[in-house]
């Protein structure tokens, strides 16, 4: 009994040990991942923060351009954009119209962001059940989605994507309308309205650009930073399955994966913007020189909608690589 008594107590102290240590590795793994994600964060804000500064100039020149274009050809776009909305029929399927908001000053550009919330909110209330599931899964899953978003460094500004659509102009696809302060950019918006309204292929890229921006991104961003690659030496790559396939694919190649999942949004832009090209073209109203300005105009916010995909896929790529190297992981 002595013996076993005797024995007892070493035994314990090792198993209290073993827990220990176990207790310890787990603490200081969970430390260094927390530390790794913090590290890809920021990381990933640092190269968006160098991006922003590098890309500002550009920005400034674009806007100021819709702002002279806006001011010299107000009426004329105006026109323009109800001569193509009227051409496409748009009206008929459901298109709910132009909205022009007064945007001349900074009060009056957050009276219209207001006004804008209300009406969208209104007309879901009012529409059928489906709709609603919609835009609740929609309000859901994009507000969700900011968090994978913050592993990145990409910190949410939806107030000023909101005024940026507000003043520039912006097609909203939930209560099929266009809203804007300024009519430069109208007749690309009317292109989004078009594509939207069609047929079940043209409004495929808007769907997939928002499925991939609420949800494919951040899923892959997930994966990116917390899928560990199964070392188990009996799985060959035959044996796995196709989700753990995709996952160590999308954990090597997260910059490839952000810029693939961005392909959607572009190719949304610059059918919007080829239709109002094609439009402006037919235009009676319009000079050459207001014509050549007008394209000018849809090739600099491409260059906009490309260089903020770039911004991502680096963000991206730093992000995950930075996380990789602090935990130590492959
Ligand atoms: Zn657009």
């Amino acid at each position: 009994m002595f013996t076993i008594q005797n024995n007892a107590t070493p035994l314990m102290n090792i198993n209290k040990d073993i827990n220990n240590q176990e207790n310890n590795a787990q603490n200081s793994s969970l430390l260094r991942e927390t530390a790794g994600v913090a590290a890809g964060a920021g990381a990933g804000f640092c190269v968006s923060k160098t991006a922003n500064l590098a890309l500002k100039p550009s920005i400034k020149n674009l806007k100021s351009f819709m702002d002279e274009f806006h001011k010299a050809n107000s009426g004329v776009m105006l026109q323009e954009a109800e001569r193509m909305a009227k051409e496409a029929c748009l009206t008929q399927k459901g298109f709910m119209g132009i909205k022009i908001f007064d945007v001349s000053s900074e009060a009056r550009v957050k009276q219209a962001a207001k006004t804008f919330l209300a009406e969208t909110h209104q007309s879901f209330k009012n529409g059928s059940v489906i709709k609603k599931i919609t835009w609740g899964s929609f309000c859901i899953f994009s507000k969700l989605s900011e968090f994978p978003y913050l592993l990145i460094g990409k910190i949410p500004n939806i107030k000023a994507k909101l005024q940026n659509a507000i003043i520039y102009g912006g097609y909203n696809p939930f209560s099929n309308n266009v809203i804007s302060g300024r009519t430069s950019s109208l007749l690309h918006e009317i292109g989004h309205a078009i594509n939207k309204n069609k047929n079940i292929l043209t409004a495929m890229p808007g769907k997939l650009a928002i499925a991939s921006t609420v949800l494919l991104t951040p899923l892959a961003i997930l994966t990116a930073m917390f899928h560990k690659k199964e070392e188990n030496n009996d799985k060959t790559s035959e044996n796995k399955s196709f989700v753990s396939k995709t996952k160590d694919f999308v954990k090597e190649h997260i910059g490839l994966t952000v810029a693939g999942l961005s392909l959607p949004l572009l190719a949304e832009e610059s059918i919007a913007s080829l239709r109002a090209v094609k439009s402006a073209k037919k235009s009676t109203l319009m000079t050459e020189t207001v014509k050549k300005g007008h394209s000018k105009l849809l090739l600099m916010a491409f260059g906009a909608y490309v260089a903020g995909a770039a911004t991502l896929t680096a963000m991206a790529k730093t992000a995950v690589w930075v996380k990789h190297k602090v935990t130590g992981q492959n």
